[in-house]
């Protein structure tokens, strides 16, 4: 009943408080985007347990403050072994519970989960040493200290990674973590419960609360013990966040929804800009970064259309699990309606859909056909929102500051991708754009210690780096005179 067997682990799917498997009255159930089947019954939480976790972090936050970032170090990077250790269990869990592709949770994903808490562990270590300025003879002496209990609210598309994108700072940071994760991928998470433990950290220091958002996680971001609210999902729900903060004054960071350009300059290496058009159908397209508004220079627009086209048709749709699978399934029946609602909308509306445009019929289920809508009009829904799925629009452009407009021109700035062969022509567009992160001929790499974040309705503040411990920290200032001293 509150266990799920994965890749020869069992998971408890209750939830994680202070260092006990808690169960709920209520459940929900947990399947399969691969094939809808029965994963599990999930722990269904709400104010009881959310008022439980946020009381367990806050008791032991002094203790695990007091440990200093090397004490706590020791601990993330024993939980490090152990994410490494148990990569293959972590990657067939993930797969089964929202669908991304097997391979790429082997290989990146979760080498990069264990690699992302390393990093923070020995920032926290070596990075933040207290700064000293002398003023007027005066000593500042700015210090990063923890700030208390730190709620965590993750999406399903990612979700460990997103998760600890979130986890490893604000424990290296000293802050002690209640994490919500997303309704329909609540098992890496409760996995992950398992590690903490297993790395010895101290109960309390790491809390898991199922459920869903409108319950167990609007409990959360009412809570007024809270120090901070780290957030990654969509507008709608940030706002509503936001608005329960308020209330507290509690500090919020979020990470949010894009419509990212990828500009195709007309100087561009067209080999490497389809490889580079071809990769935003990503995890079926469920990725925040994606350029789906592929913006592409008038005078090789035919070609690289065509190019395109051949390439995205040796895309393979299928079981995620299988090595040869390029795209597979949507996470849910509701979000898969979504986005075919979006791209029925278009149909209705005219559009121009020149490749895919409906579920795929021979696999069934939930995988939706890679789809290229042409020239959309100008302030269509299917430009101008997130789908979130593998919808992306093609357009053309003839001026660079045409295109500059085009791609500034939607209430998003999460991410801009910029194809030339020409490092001044590059440099020259990518400089006016206004988004967190620019690639100029490439796409997904980013250094950890480089920040990562949404301009606009985007996000507020950054993942990463010294972005990150800003965050979680409380930071201060002690000014030490050089007078009133009796030695
Ligand atoms: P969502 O906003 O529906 O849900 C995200 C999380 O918020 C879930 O855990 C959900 O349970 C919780 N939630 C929902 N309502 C809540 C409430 N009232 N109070 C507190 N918590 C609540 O988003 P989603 O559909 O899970 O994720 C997709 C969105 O996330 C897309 O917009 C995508 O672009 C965005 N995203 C952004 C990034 C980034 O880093 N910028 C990364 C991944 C996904």
């Amino acid at each position: 009943m509150n266990e799920v067997s994965v890749a020869g682990v069992t998971i408890d799917t209750r939830h994680f408080i202070g260092g006990q498997r808690v169960a709920s009255k209520e459940t929900y159930t947990n399947t399969s985007p691969i094939d809808g089947s029965f994963l599990g019954e999930i722990a269904r939480g709400g104010q009881t347990e959310v008022d439980a976790a946020v009381a367990a972090a806050k008791a032991v936050f002094p203790a695990w403050a007091a440990l200093g970032a090397k004490g706590r170090g020791e601990f993330l990077h024993t939980l490090a072994d152990l994410i490494e250790a148990n990569n293959e269990a972590l990657s067939q869990l993930e797969t089964m519970d929202n669908g991304s592709l097997l391979r790429s949770h082997r290989r990146g994903v979760m080498p990069r989960v264990a690699m992302n808490i390393r990093f923070f562990a020995d920032w926290a270590i070596n990075e933040l040493h207290h700064d000293v300025f002398e003023t007027r003879g005066h000593t500042n002496n700015v210090s990063w200290d923890p700030s208390g209990v730190a709620a965590l609210i993750t999406p399903w598309n990612a979700p460990l990674m997103l998760a600890t994108w979130k986890i490893g700072p604000a424990l290296a940071a000293g802050d002690t973590v209640v994490l919500k994760p997303a309704e329909w991928t609540p098992l890496s998470a409760s996995f992950f419960a398992d590690l903490t433990v297993q790395a010895g950290i101290p109960a309390g220091v790491f809390n898991v609360v199922q459920g869903f958002g409108k319950e167990a996680g609007a409990a959360l971001v009412a809570h007024p013990d809270l120090a901070r609210i780290s957030f990654t999902g969509s507008v709608p729900t940030a706002k509503t966040i936001a608005r329960a903060a308020a209330d507290n004054l509690t500090p919020c960071s979020f990470e949010l929804g894009g419509k990212s350009p990828a500009i195709i300059l007309g100087d561009a290496d067209l080999d490497l800009a389809v490889e580079i058009a071809v990769e935003q159908y990503d995890n079926a397209g469920q990725v925040c970064l994606s350029g789906t508004r592929l913006l592409v220079h008038e005078s090789i627009a035919v070609e690289f259309a065509a190019r395109f086209a051949a390439k995205a048709a040796t895309l393979k749709q299928g079981d995620p699990r299988d090595p040869d699978t390029d795209i597979g399934p949507q996470i849910h029946q509701v979000h898969f309606d979504r986005i075919k609602g979006f791209v029925d909308r278009a149909k209705a509306d005219g559009e121009n859909i020149v490749m895919g445009g409906e579920p795929n019929a021979e696999l069934g289920g939930l995988y939706f056909r890679p789809t290229l809508v042409k020239n959309p009009a100008q302030n269509s829904e299917i430009l101008t929102s997130e789908v979130f799925g593998p919808v992306l629009c093609m357009q053309t452009f003839v001026t660079d500051d045409e295109v500059v407009a085009m791609a500034n021109g939607t209430e998003f700035g999460l991410a801009a991708i910029v194809v030339s062969g020409d490092r001044a022509h590059a440099h020259a567009i990518s400089s006016q754009l206004v988004a967190g992160t620019i690639w100029v001929n490439c796409f997904f790499v980013r250094d950890l210690k480089a920040p990562f974040g949404g301009s606009k309705k985007s996000g507020i503040g950054r993942d990463g780096g010294t972005w990150s411990f800003d965050f979680y920290a409380d930071i201060k200032n002690t000014v030490v005179s050089p007078n009133g001293w009796k030695e």
